[in-house]
């Protein structure tokens, strides 16, 4: 039965054989997943329960917003989730990218140096901070940047931190995931470390984490281990797929503050910001959040596993703990990412007909496809996958809202991959060669 539903989605009995003998060596982890997902369920539902979370928190408001009873509960749900004293949960926040954004410009003032002690940060940051010169940068504003690199195994460079600290430094941040570098991911642990670290050093400096992927992969969260704030997007793992757009800033009260003042206006802060209808959305969102961000991570093990029997590079191997929901798989050659982008498309509830394509994308030195069939346009918690078009060739896939459809990309990737010929599957028992 399971199988003929399969073959009307597209999919080949060698296909499904091979993902079945591959999908039975994981339920060790799937269930450590599950575990995981449980215990951060519990979590979401206990601070919703603790801030009487009513059905009138999700009645729309317009104008001022004053008194907008259902943000300052959700405020109050998200500060308790990620376990810091205060929260900016908010439509007015457009992006992942304006949220960090927000947290960076709002504590930062001329004079002030922002250190990065994991690298390169996001791509998109590199205009905010004025890595590459941007209007409105931080940098036109007289906030000065420094960045410490990872150590070549992906750990914190300790003696490069403490060199790299100067009077005029104020923040420093941290991003968790990966993001689209080849690094490992940092776990909160780790994080937590680099914070005492840095605290032990000048316990003034504000510590930020750009926690975007991240959330709810662990059992805890960076402000659980110092994190001054921890930064994200609604449109990844907190939003639970619902959340039409938004970003969150939790974190110490006072830098709260600040950045309610930066995104509304000095003077107003917190108090004003109408939640236009999408209260609802953002509760339930992060309701389910723990659970979709586990149908993702099995998505993307899934996918490592599959794709390192069959030969390839992928990034975190099969085997390794997972801090992020980011899977790339490096193919070594361009059709590999086209056909795998092809297949992800192809598995979409929405737009599953069209075909993507590689295109010049501003920002990128390459061309670059990406898929994706997304009831909220670009996000990324729902199933999508995307890769630049160059050496080596690597695509980066995430995602799902519910484990059996990341299962069905992840078929219908390999299914166009076994249609062009490009892979050889051969089920004889579990001898895949
Ligand atoms: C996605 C992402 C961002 C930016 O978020 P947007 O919502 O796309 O603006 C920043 N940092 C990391 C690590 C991300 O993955």
């Amino acid at each position: 039965m399971m199988n003929q539903m399969y073959e009307a989605l597209g999919i080949s009995r060698e296909v499904y054989d091979f993902s079945e003998s591959v999908l039975s060596g994981l339920e060790d982890r799937f269930q450590k997943i599950d575990e995981t997902a449980e215990y951060n369920q519990l979590k979401v539902i206990k601070a919703m329960q603790d801030a009487r979370v009513s059905a009138e928190c999700f009645e729309s408001s317009s104008g001022y917003g004053y008194n907008d009873r259902g943000r300052d509960t959700l405020e109050e749900v998200y500060a308790n989730v990620f376990r810091t004293e205060a929260a900016l949960v908010r439509p007015q926040i457009t992006c992942g990218t304006h949220a960090l954004a927000i947290a960076l410009s709002a504590n930062l003032r001329p004079g002030d140096e922002l250190l990065s002690i994991s690298g390169k940060p996001y791509d998109t940051l590199e205009e905010v901070i004025g890595i590459r010169p941007s209007r409105g940068s931080l940098a036109e504003y007289g906030v000065t940047y420094a960045q410490v690199d990872l150590c070549p195994d992906g750990s914190f460079d300790y003696e490069g931190i403490r060199n790299a600290i100067k009077p005029e430094t104020k923040l420093v941040e941290i991003q968790r995931s990966k993001g689209y570098q080849t690094r490992p991911t940092l776990s909160v642990e780790q994080i937590g470390k680099a914070i005492s670290f840095v605290k032990s050093i000048r316990p003034d400096l504000l510590c930020m984490v750009d926690n975007c992927y991240g959330e709810f992969v662990e059992r805890i969260e960076p402000g659980e281990l110092g994190a001054d704030m921890v930064v994200g997007s609604l449109i990844k793992n907190p939003g639970g797929g619902l959340a039409p757009a938004g970003g969150y800033i939790a974190g110490k009260l006072a830098c709260v503050e600040q950045c309610a003042f930066r995104l509304t206006s000095p003077g107003l802060g917190r108090e004003v910001g109408a939640n236009f209808g999408v209260m609802q959305s953002f509760y339930q969102g992060l309701f389910l959040a723990p659970t979709v961000t586990a149908a993702a991570l099995k998505g993307a093990i899934f996918a490592a596993n599959l794709y390192e029997k069959l030969g390839f590079t992928v990034v975190p191997n099969g085997t390794e703990e997972r801090h992020d929901i980011i899977q790339e798989i490096e193919f070594g050659f361009p059709e590999g990412v086209i056909s795998f982008c092809e297949g992800i498309q192809a598995a979409a509830p929405v737009d599953s007909y069209v075909t993507p394509e590689p295109w010049a994308m501003p920002g990128y030195d390459s061309d670059v496809i990406m898929a994706a069939g997304a009831f909220v346009q670009g996000s990324s918690i729902e199933l999508s996958a995307d890769g630049p078009i160059k050496p080596p060739y690597a695509v980066y896939f995430q995602g799902g809202l519910t484990w059996p459809h990341a299962k069905l990309g992840i078929l219908k990737s390999l299914q166009r991959l076994y249609e062009k010929k490009l892979i050889e599957i051969q089920v004889s028992g579990k001898n895949v060669n």
